[in-house]
């Protein structure tokens, strides 16, 4: 039987090993561990692959919200709209600068936040003031836009800009799934709105050997900010005008970011290709609307960080995938304006039912570059079978 993992970084290392270890030894030779050449280099690399002019290397993803809601400015008494189908970062960091989670529910053939939707919020429960958008709700303040690119998939960003700009909004893309994902006009992700915000958690599609993450902004003044947030506010060192942390990403991390950078549009078309294929394979199968595959948008860039189905009976088709050795995953089983943590925002169950029903009907499927012919139609033959 066929053994396919979710994802299985080991092929990914063996074809980088022996550009990757001496990156390693010579950082260890150098001992210079924090924010050197690799870093600088790394940033400069990064920002143009995602036609950003500035990019700020740090310790994770979610740090890289963090240091972008700070940045921004946004803090208690502020609100930020994003969605309440995302990995739990996204809201889990504006509610940690001190500010209001409001979710917006989503698109429900592409997962991400609806425009319509935010805008269905805007109308219906918020009032302009001055130069200010209040909810009447609470009496926050609405002050940013968090739209997710979620499993590698731009959101509808023009829209969203639309609405930003009228009310004069901050928008900070959360594109930690999203490195190299292209809106419709060719526009890649992090360099549409004010800050994009990037993972390179190992199972990112440039993932890093460990933690690590980044910043890119077309916005001098706030690349200025963040580069000053990310160590402790000091500037110069020691003397502190604003309150950071310490958000910095290793050299050793950025090393390593620098290799991998090169093979990552390789690593992306194989991607495509693995969903090409299981696009074409269900669809032979004739499994109608057992199983809905996803919807890449026209004009854009779908990078399948994810590779993400809708299946009928999905709980049981993840146990029969187990048990014929196939890896899956929900991602995410619980939306956010559901999680114990957020009930004091007070969302109750069918708020969002678009995100509700994508958390009890989605699944990943393994789609990382190195799988097999072998492989894949392992998968889509376990597939075919649960539903014959
Ligand atoms: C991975 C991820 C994050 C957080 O990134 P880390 O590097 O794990 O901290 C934030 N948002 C989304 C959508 C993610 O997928």
């Amino acid at each position: 039987m066929a053994n396919v993992p979710l994802l299985d970084l080991k092929a990914q290392f063996a074809q980088i090993r022996a550009e990757v270890m001496p990156i390693i030894d010579q950082v260890c030779a150098s001992q210079q561990f924090i924010l050197g050449e690799h870093v600088r280099a790394l940033e400069e690399e990064v920002a143009r692959y995602c036609g950003a002019s500035a990019g700020i290397g740090v310790s994770s993803g979610t740090d890289a919200l963090l240091l972008a809601l700070m940045a921004a400015g946004i803090g208690a008494g502020d609100e930020v709209i994003t969605s309440p189908f995302t990995f739990f970062a996204t809201a889990g960091t504006i509610a940690r600068v001190g500010a209001r989670p409001v979710f917006c529910d989503i698109d429900p053939a592409t997962f991400n936040l609806s425009p319509p939707a935010v805008q269905d919020f805007i109308d219906q429960q918020c009032l302009a003031r001055g130069d200010s958008l209040i909810n009447r709700g609470t009496g926050g303040r609405i002050k940013a836009l968090m739209p997710v690119h979620l499993y590698g998939q731009s959101a509808d960003m023009d829209p969203l800009m639309q609405i930003a700009r009228r009310h004069s909004l901050r928008v900070i893309e959360d594109a930690a799934q999203a490195i190299g994902t292209e809106y419709k006009n060719g526009a890649r992700a992090g360099s549409i709105g004010d800050i994009g915000c990037f993972s390179f958690f190992p199972s990112k599609n440039l993932g890093a050997f460990g933690d690590a993450g980044l910043c890119t902004t077309n916005d001098a003044d706030l690349a200025e900010s963040m580069r000053v947030l990310r160590v402790h506010g000091g500037k110069p060192k020691y003397f502190h005008a604003v309150i950071g942390g310490n958000f910095r990403i290793d050299e050793l991390q950025a090393g390593i970011l620098r290799v991998k950078l090169k093979y990552l549009d390789g690593w992306t078309q194989g991607r495509q290709r693995n969903a090409a294929y299981y696009d074409a394979a269900f669809a032979a199968r004739e499994l109608g609307s057992k199983l809905i595959t996803p919807a890449a948008l026209p004009g854009g860039r779908h990078i399948f960080n994810q590779y993400i189905v809708r299946a009928q009976n999905r709980d049981a088709l993840k146990k029969s995938l187990g048990d014929h050795g196939v890896g899956c995953e929900i991602y995410y089983p619980v939306p956010l304006h559901l999680q114990q943590c957020f009930a004091y925002l007070g969302y109750h169950a069918g708020d969002f039912p678009q995100s509700e029903r994508a958390a009890a009907q989605t699944l990943a499927l393994p789609v990382y570059p190195e799988l097999q012919p072998a492989q894949l139609a392992h998968v889509v033959a376990t597939v075919a079978e649960f539903y014959a």
